[in-house]
Order: C-alpha cells, then sequence, then structure tokens
C-alpha cells in the first residue's frame, strides 16, 4: 500500500527535525545544571567567607566586651584609692588595699585574656582576607564562565526556533496524507522522550530489536516492517517501527 510508505517517508522527515530539537533542549538541561553547579560552587566559596569573617567579628566583639571590662576595673580601682583618706582605721585601709590589690589581679588576667584574642584576630584576619580573595576571583570568574553558558543556552533557544517552520511543514506534510496519524506521533513523542519513530535494529547474531525501547522482538517484524504495507509499531514502547534502506541485506 503505497499511502503508508509515504506515511512512513513523511513521518521519518518530521522525526528528523524532532530528533535535532530534542537534541538540543537536552544540551540545553545539561548547560543548565553546569549553571546550577557553577552557582553553587560560588555559594560556597562566599560561605567560606562568610564564616570566616563571622569568626573575626566574635573576636572583635570579644575584645571590645573585654576592653570595656578593663576600663570599669580602672574606674574601680581610682575610685577605690580616691576614697582612701576617708577610711579610719588601720583594718578598714588593709581591707581597701586588699580590694585593690584584687581588682588589679582581675585587670591583669584581662588584659593577658585580652593578647590572647588579638593573637587569635591577628590569624583569622589573615584566614579570613585569603578567603574574601578566593571567593572575589571566583565570583569572577563563575560570572564569566555563567555569562558563556548563558550564552550557549540562547543559541540553543535560536536553533530550535528556527525549526519551527520547518517542523510545521513537515507536520502539514504527514497531515496530506494521513490527518490521524499525526496526533499518535504527538502522543508517542511527548511520552517516549522525544522518539516516536524507531528504527528496526538487526544485530550480528540476526535477533531484531526495537530501537526505542531496545527490546528483542520477533524476527518477522523486520520483513513486515519492510513491506511498508502497514503502520507497525512496538507492543511494549509504542514506538512507530521503520527500517531504513541502508539496513536492507
Ligand atoms: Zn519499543
Amino acid at each position: 500500500m503505497a499511502e503508508a510508505a509515504e506515511v512512513l517517508g513523511a513521518l521519518v522527515k518530521l522525526q528528523k527535525i524532532d530528533t535535532f530539537i530534542h537534541n538540543l533542549n537536552v544540551e540545553k538541561e545539561a548547560i543548565s545544571k553546569q549553571i546550577l553547579l557553577k552557582n553553587a560552587e560560588f555559594e560556597n566559596a562566599k560561605l567560606g567567607f562568610d564564616e570566616k569573617k563571622k569568626a573575626t567579628d566574635d573576636l572583635k566583639k570579644q575584645k571590645a566586651g573585654i576592653e570595656l571590662e578593663i576600663k570599669q576595673k580602672d574606674v574601680d580601682i581610682k575610685a577605690k584609692e580616691a576614697n582612701s583618706h576617708m577610711v579610719k582605721t588601720n583594718d578598714q585601709f588593709k581591707l581597701m588595699q586588699l580590694e585593690v590589690e584584687r581588682d588589679k589581679q582581675v585587670k591583669r588576667k584581662l588584659e593577658d585574656d585580652e593578647i590572647i584574642i588579638m593573637e587569635k584576630e591577628e590569624v583569622g584576619i589573615k584566614v579570613m582576607k585569603e578567603a574574601e580573595k578566593d571567593y572575589k576571583e571566583k565570583e569572577i570568574l563563575i560570572k564569566n564562565q555563567i555569562k558563556a553558558l548563558e550564552t550557549e543556552i540562547s543559541l540553543k533557544d535560536s536553533a530550535i526556533a528556527g525549526e519551527a517552520a520547518n517542523r510545521a511543514a513537515a507536520i502539514e506534510g504527514v497531515k496530506k496524507i494521513d490527518k490521524v496519524i499525526i496526533d499518535r506521533y504527538e502522543k508517542i513523542l511527548k511520552n517516549r522522550n522525544g522518539l516516536a519513530v524507531a528504527e528496526l535494529i538487526k544485530n550480528e547474531k540476526g535477533s531484531v530489536s526495537c530501537g526505542g525501547c531496545k527490546l528483542t522482538v520477533r524476527a518477522q517484524a523486520m520483513i513486515e516492517v519492510r513491506k511498508k504495507d502497514k503502520i507497525y509499531s512496538c507492543d511494549n514502547c509504542a514506538r512507530i517501527w521503520v527500517v531504513t534502506e541502508t539496513e536492507q541485506e
């Protein structure tokens, strides 16, 4: 039947365009994933810097707190010393001296703590500045890489858009011969990962499989599909079967 052969020919043409579009979409998805990874890489570097900055900020706060305590101790000591003339007994004087000495001890301990924090802060700032340099370098690099990837995507979008007219013409080509099969084709295309027309494939051992779902089918199918007397399709994946001329023995 000439009609089936014509329909198959028109469907193969349409599938070629759709495979081209499908591959572009697959490539686009892969690029989008790369963009996500690049963004995550940058976020990670930024996070590394943020953590280090927070650590040095915390040390700065600790240092400011200690400095405040030291100042308060100074005020306390001065107040006690200023009040020494009001002390009447020897015992009271001794007690006052003891308190001042205790304050001075606390102050010395605070000053020692401050030195330790300042040393930590110095190291922290160094580490933070390295992290900052790292993430700022990455920021420039990664943003450029992302821009390049986005350009690739828009080129693929243009290529896909460029196929619209070809696809419409190919659909018309099918409809001219068979008005019904186009809906079936579109449905399979949508449900079967962009492939509605599949080759039957014969391996060296002579066994025949569906090029769509890769399942082995009865060998007789090859002979039937070659006849092009009607539309044959895969029981497993529903794809419409074709055999290309080059595969004929
Ligand atoms: Zn199949």
